[in-house]
């Protein structure tokens, strides 16, 4: 797999690195961090700047000496990155870990080629895996809150640019559109998205209950 072109935006990699992220968006995070070096060496940077502010005492004003040991540790050689941990086929290991020992995905069809397999779901939001056949339109749709698009194999472009194998996409508020898998290889995505997304077309509005999209 060619290295990702499309990243995790600093301040969602900063929310990663507090915990702070709801379940379903950190699953998608960390299985692109373990798809992606980039990520993984900017993570490995947080954490340990984060570790020595966590050294301090609170309410304390940041000293010199730490000051100067937080940009040190900046300029620093990072150490060296840990192997990244296995992956079951396309599945990296955070999605992996969340499919049968077998590994078998529970694809349920949408109708027209489409299918999805629901991971998780609760108050934080929702997991799922999409399979696109190439070629073919997810329904057009816009968002509420913040969804998370990790693509595993083929590629699909929207507005926002073409996304192939380990790219990342952040959809938010203001986003609507329509992406569309390319031709010649089937696209399988992970997605998390924190609030029903909003299908325009009646088809898809009259299947939301059914399949909890
Ligand atoms: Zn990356």
């Amino acid at each position: 797999m060619t290295a990702p072109a499309h990243h995790i935006p600093e301040e969602i990699l900063v929310a990663y690195a507090a915990g702070s992220l709801p379940h379903p968006h950190a699953v998608v995070v960390a299985a692109h961090i373990s798809l992606c070096d980039t990520c993984r060496a900017a993570l490995a940077a947080h954490q340990a700047v984060g570790g020595a502010l966590l050294e301090q005492e609170s309410g304390e004003a940041v000293s010199d000496s730490l000051r100067a040991r937080v940009l040190d540790m900046l300029d620093a050689p990072l150490p060296p990155e840990p192997t990244p941990p296995k992956r079951k086929g396309i599945y990296p290991a955070p999605v992996a870990e969340l499919l049968g020992p077998d590994g078998q995905v529970p694809w349920k069809s949408l109708g027209f080629g489409v299918k999805q397999a629901l991971l998780s779901e609760g108050e934080e939001g929702s997991l799922r895996l999409l399979y696109i056949p190439g070629g073919r339109a997810m329904p057009e749709h816009g968002h509420h809150g913040l969804e998370m698009t990790l693509v595993l194999q083929g590629s699909f472009s929207d507005d926002e640019g073409l996304f192939g194998p380990g790219d990342i996409e952040i959809g938010h508020d203001a986003l609507e559109h329509t992406p569309i898998a390319t031709p010649g290889v089937d696209c399988i995505c992970l997605a998390a998205t924190d609030a029903p997304l909003r299908f325009k077309s009646l088809v898809p509005r009259l299947f939301q209950p059914f399949f909890r999209i």
